[in-house]
């Protein structure tokens, strides 16, 4: 690391927990971010500030003047512009010493094994409960720990999939996939600016612990936020034996 990179990182090297080592496991790092929307904005925002070397930012969508109250990478100037595209430009002016690679593509089958299997993390900031199954299955099939947020109305919640440990349950463990599932969308629900903040900046800390090797990573936890109320509620759970994604996987 040279003297700007130290400076640049210094508040977190300054860590006891975190130091050179944990920066330098950081700067080795690739993450997948699938979505640059409420959650993937904070989320990219962080990691690409912490030095997290290799980013893939994936979206299909284009900026809209609506998602501007809560989506922060991207801004006025960029409506109409590919949200990977638009917050590829706000990590570089932030950190142009990372990679960073937009992808314009709603990620599914090939696509998303490979990227998923060249990722170290994986983080589903996604708004949709297909993609959020395809990239469960895509990270237990490459063992790949998954950090995995929600928000909506005034409701997020958080938690981390670690697939490489043979006793972490999976996302379809604590939420079976389910025809009758009713999907709420922002668009027609709504949804509280800041909560996405709060759930996209938890899901940054959670990779940075993981990603450094620090602490305790919320595996086999999920955080639930009634932000009306203000309040937290941990909910634990456990690998379903017979669930349909990841029975028989074991330990890498
Ligand atoms: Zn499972």
């Amino acid at each position: 690391m040279n003297d700007q990179q130290l400076l640049r990182y210094a508040r977190h090297i300054l860590l006891d927990e975190f130091g050179i080592e944990g920066q330098e496991r950081l700067h080795a790092s690739r993450v997948l971010i699938v979505g640059a929307g409420g959650l993937g904005s904070p989320a990219a925002l962080y990691l690409a500030s912490a030095g997290v070397g290799h980013i893939v930012l994936a979206d299909d969508d284009v900026v809209d003047l609506s998602n501007l109250q809560r989506q922060i990478l991207h801004n006025t100037s960029r409506v109409g512009a590919a949200k990977a595209q638009s917050g590829k430009q706000t990590l570089h002016d932030i950190n142009p010493e990372i990679r960073i690679d937009a992808l314009v593509a709603r990620l599914d089958g090939q696509a998303l094994d490979e990227q998923v299997s060249l990722a170290d993390l994986v983080l589903d900031c996604c708004d949709n409960f297909a993609t959020r199954h395809a990239v469960n299955r895509s990270c237990v099939r490459y063992r790949k720990p998954l950090v995995s947020g929600a928000a909506i109305r005034f409701a997020g919640q958080v938690s981390v999939f670690d697939l490489r440990r043979a006793d972490a349950p999976c996302y379809h463990c604590l939420f079976p996939e389910a025809d009758d599932v009713e999907e709420l969308r922002c668009a027609t629900t709504g949804v509280l600016g800041p909560l996405v903040g709060i759930v996209g900046s938890m899901q940054a800390a959670e990779a940075i612990k993981v990603l450094a090797q620090m602490g305790e990573p919320m595996v086999g936890r999920m955080l639930c936020l009634d932000a009306l109320a203000m309040q937290w509620q941990t909910i634990r759970f456990k690998r379903d034996p017979h669930c349909a994604v990841c029975a028989g996987r074991e330990a890498r």
